[in-house]
């Protein structure tokens, strides 16, 4: 069996823990390879070549950074069939979503191709008697990135692409369910001329984390994860002195007022709520019916469609979704799907039991939709992470608009309406860091940036984007004028120009 190990300094490193995790095959319930967790040496080696690979890539003019982005763009597009098939085959999505995630990655790694414009400092000439200030952003170093399940390919590259272009070198520690995808991207990486050392990869749990978050010479932490972990590794990061931006989980609501156009809400919904299994932070699993009658003519456009999904293996074209990751995720989401119908919610389609001809011990979970759920139950404050969709009636847009609002998570929302007065009022008051306005995923391309409120995010930066690049570089300002002739008096007021 295939026993994957570390990427550093541009070659595979076999691990030396004898501490191993086992890799699934989400669509036939095998063990299929399995990921040694690294030691803290491991890291140690991983941060020395990355130190030493740094130094010489914060001297490498921005061009040229830039023209090794722009190979490896072309690189990844190259493999994007065989990335998406690897990503398939450890996480259970189905193909072409799995070619949505190397794509979206793609997005911010063509972003990072023109970081140079946007590294530039400012200047002002003759900010005082012949003084000009100016200021640079240089990079911060060594930085870490922690990465989930769900997203091997898109978040990897959300961090790396940002933390590269911008002069630095990443150690990534993926997840550790599915880590194939990170190291190919990696291995890429150098055949596409990226210097050997500036992005390593590191396998590992717990043990590697808590190294990140001591190693004295990781100066930034990025992670994406759920949300105790996130606080978790906030809380560590920030008292070792470094940055750190936590992603965490979410729980989206999708509101639908009367006037929406039903048929297209339910399409949309039924996307966003059972793509991917449910396993996305931007997924929609809460649909809220805003009024008398909007619940019955949502639910007459929605159940067809609902009952024609296709649940399939990952390589089954035809197939709306895949498996969940792990035995262990499928028992957690039917339990939390048990606890909603004890805590009274009706279960109108029921994925508990579902098994697949010629696949029962792969790890899939039919679609469910939970009615009549409302805000007193706990698992409607839970991030199920599952093809489950929990229908909370509003009588009025101000009830519908407290219900995201004062949810722990606060990650994405959208609303569904022909009104835009309605939805420009929902944007503006709404506690949820992305608004779709009769978008399902309002995942912000790769030129705004991503992130979360409230327990989906801490930490003040945003992934990607220009918040990504304040987040990877810090701000040097230099005062200077060249006097020439006689010294002045020394001078004991602060110095201004007024
Ligand atoms: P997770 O929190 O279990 O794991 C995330 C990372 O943390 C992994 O690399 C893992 O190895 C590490 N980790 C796990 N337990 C740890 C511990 N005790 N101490 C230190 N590190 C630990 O998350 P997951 O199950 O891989 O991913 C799903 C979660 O990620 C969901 O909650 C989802 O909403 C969230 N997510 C959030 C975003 C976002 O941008 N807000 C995006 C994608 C996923």
């Amino acid at each position: 069996m295939n026993t994957i190990g570390h990427f550093i300094d541009g070659a595979h490193v076999a691990g030396t823990s004898e501490r191993l995790h086992d890799i699934y095959d989400p669509n036939t319930g095998a063990v299929q390879a399995r990921v040694a967790l690294a030691t803290d040496g491991e890291l140690d080696q991983a941060v020395a070549s990355a130190v030493a690979a740094q130094t010489v890539w914060a001297q490498t003019n921005p061009q040229r950074r830039s023209r090794v982005l722009f190979a490896y763009k072309a690189l990844v597009e190259q493999h994007i069939d065989e990335l998406a098939e690897l990503l398939s085959r450890e996480h259970g999505k189905v193909l072409a979503d799995s070619r949505g995630d190397v794509m979206r990655g793609l997005d911010v790694i063509e972003f990072a191709c023109g970081v140079p414009h946007a590294q530039k400092g400012e200047h002002t000439y003759g900010a005082g008697p012949e003084i000009d200030v100016y200021s640079m952003r240089k990079p911060l170093g060594v930085v870490a990135g922690i990465t989930p399940f769900n997203f091997p390919a898109m978040i990897p590259m959300w961090m790396f692409g940002m933390a590269i272009a911008t002069g630095n070198a990443c150690i990534l520690k993926p997840s550790e369910k599915d880590p194939s995808v990170p190291m190919r991207l990696a291995e890429l990486f150098v055949e596409a001329g990226g210097p050997k050392g500036l992005l390593n990869v590191v396998n590992g749990d717990k043990t590697v984390v808590d190294a990140i978050l001591a190693h004295a010479d990781i100066k930034a932490v990025s992670f994406v994860g759920s949300s105790d972990i996130a606080q978790y590794v906030y809380a560590g990061a920030t008292a070792n002195g470094k940055r750190a931006q936590c992603m965490g989980g979410a729980k989206n609501h999708g509101i639908i007022m009367p006037d929406a156009n039903m048929e297209q809400a339910a399409k949309d919904i039924l996307g966003a709520a059972y793509g991917s299994a449910g396993e996305r932070c931007m997924a929609l699993p809460v649909v809220v019916p805003v009024g008398e009658g909007t619940a019955d003519r949502f639910l007459e456009a929605f159940m067809p469609k609902l009952n024609a999904l296709r649940v399939g293996v990952s390589t089954d074209a035809e197939a709306d979704y895949g498996p969940v990751v792990t035995q262990a995720h499928k028992d957690k989401v039917e339990s939390l799907i048990d606890q909603a119908e004890a805590e009274g919610a009706t279960v109108v389609v029921d994925g508990r039991g579902f098994t697949l001809q010629g696949h029962e011990d792969g790890f899939f979970i039919g679609p469910t939709l939970l009615d009549d759920v409302t805000p007193d139950m706990a698992t409607y404050h839970e991030e199920i992470f599952g093809p489950v969709l929990q229908i909370v009636r509003a009588s009025d847009f101000e009830e519908a608009l407290r219900l995201p609002s004062e949810h722990q998570y606060g990650n994405g929302v959208c609303i569904f309406t022909a009104n835009g007065r309605v939805a420009r009022e929902f944007a503006d008051r709404v506690e949820v860091g992305m608004v779709g306005i009769n978008v399902p995923i309002p995942v912000p391309v790769s030129y705004h940036s991503f992130g979360g409120w409230k327990r989906s995010a801490f930490g003040d930066a945003n992934q990607y984007g220009m918040e990504g690049l304040r987040f990877y570089t810090k701000v040097k300002t230099v005062t200077q004028r060249w006097p020439e002739g006689e010294t002045e008096d020394s001078a004991f007021i602060i110095p201004h120009f007024g």
